[in-house]
């Protein structure tokens, strides 16, 4: 086996604190696909762009990226997303004591821009160090991952070859994340019948009290080790004297289980169900022979937002990154994420992608900062997979 990389690690941190400081916010990626487009050309990759863009109102696409290989082991592919949350506008990258934070008034955008950094990497190492043994490279590198996985939806997983890929976003590098939850989106609406509160409220059916109620029976938050649920936002009504015509809750549910995903799912629209069937009797004389059909009534306005993953141990996606680890010296461990990723996706869309962790530390907050020493090791980790692979040969 050959002795593989060794890590370039001032162009490493020259690359991540570049990236940093384009802004690129969900929509606003251009400067960020511009950037990496030049830089991955520079360093002998083919770089498509796909019109996602135009698909989610932004001003870049996603980038298909092909890097010729020197061994006939079968291709990996490897991800990360160039958008970022706000506030993110002005990134000022300061390294104190081996720590890159944002000056403090932005985000540091080590979400995902350690990810692209780790990918720029291998690109510079296939070119600085020739002969270490690679497969073919291919990155997928999407647009819109913070604002529900746009980018990702829209990706064409047939143009790419790989029958296995890391998605680089998450925090710590030496978990391999084996499991992601399902989640839906539940957008509900409850009909009631507006009167004047103060001089006919019996002729009225006060959409937020049935809402109320629902709510009272509902069983949310955490249901059981693999399942969360939420009703985030309620919103209704137009004055204190007109009794509520309409209110309106956006709730969410999550699982690793598919059949316990379904199971809350349904208990939730249940409540809605029971609420208003109770209510319907009690103000039959309000809706009976009328054209405005039984009220209270319920609508639900469903999307899934992903569905579950999950790994097992034996995984190819799994195995190869826990041995790499280990030729580094390392303990690796597994770990389950709570929250969906563009993995959860390109899995779904067949290609199997683990996630793995680049250093990233308090995301998606002016704190946020990531360590030197993390993102070397994150370069090392993901070189360590394409030799690894190289060496043994196949997916
Ligand atoms: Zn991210």
């Amino acid at each position: 086996m050959s002795d593989g990389y060794k890590i370039l690690e001032k162009d490493l941190l020259d690359d991540f604190l570049a990236m940093v400081q384009i802004d690129s916010p969900s929509r606003d990626e251009r400067g960020m696909a511009d950037w990496l487009t030049e830089k991955l050309r520079s360093l002998g990759c083919e770089v498509e762009e796909d019109n996602a863009g135009a698909t989610v109102d932004g001003n870049a696409g996603n980038l298909r990226v092909f890097l010729k290989g020197n061994t006939d082991a079968d291709p990996l592919l490897f991800s990360a997303h160039m958008d970022t949350v706000e506030p993110s506008r002005g990134v000022d990258p300061v390294v104190e004591d081996g720590i890159v934070r944002s000056k403090g008034e932005t985000i540091l955008a080590a979400d995902d821009k350690a990810g692209l950094a780790c990918i720029v990497q291998l690109a510079r190492l296939a070119q600085a160090q020739p002969d270490v043994p690679r497969p073919d490279l291919e990155f997928s590198i999407h647009i819109c991952e913070e604002v529900g996985l746009l980018g990702a939806k829209t990706v064409d997983t047939s143009k790419f070859r790989s029958k296995v890929g890391f998605v680089l976003d998450d925090e710590d590098v030496k978990k391999v994340n084996v499991g992601s939850p399902g989640a839906v989106r539940l957008n509900y609406t409850v009909f009631g019948k507006a009167s004047h509160a103060g001089v006919a409220p019996e002729k009225g059916i006060s959409a937020l009290k049935v809402a109320a109620e629902v709510l009272a029976k509902m069983n949310f938050g955490r249901i059981d080790d693999e399942t969360t649920a939420n009703v985030g936002r309620i919103e209704g009504g137009t004055a204190s004297n007109v009794v509520t015509e309409k209110v309106t809750m956006k709730a969410e549910a999550r699982s690793h289980n598919p059949d316990k995903l379904k199971a809350q799912v349904d208990h939730m629209n249940a409540c809605f169900e029971e609420v208003c069937k109770e209510w319907q009797q009690k103000t039959k004389h309000l809706w009976e022979g009328t054209d405005e059909g039984p009220l209270p009534s319920w609508k639900l306005d469903q999307a899934d937002d992903y569905a579950p993953v999950k790994f097992s141990e034996d995984d190819y996606a799994v195995k190869l990154p826990m041995a790499a680890g280990k030729t580094l010296g390392w303990d690796m461990a597994t770990k389950i994420s709570g929250g969906g990723t563009d993995g959860s996706i390109l899995t779904h869309e067949g290609i199997p992608c683990v996630v793995l962790g680049v250093g990233m530390r308090d995301i998606h907050s002016t704190k946020e900062n990531i360590a030197v020493s993390d993102l070397n090791d994150a370069a090392r980790l993901m070189s360590a997979i394409v030799t690894m692979h190289a060496n043994s040969g196949v997916a």
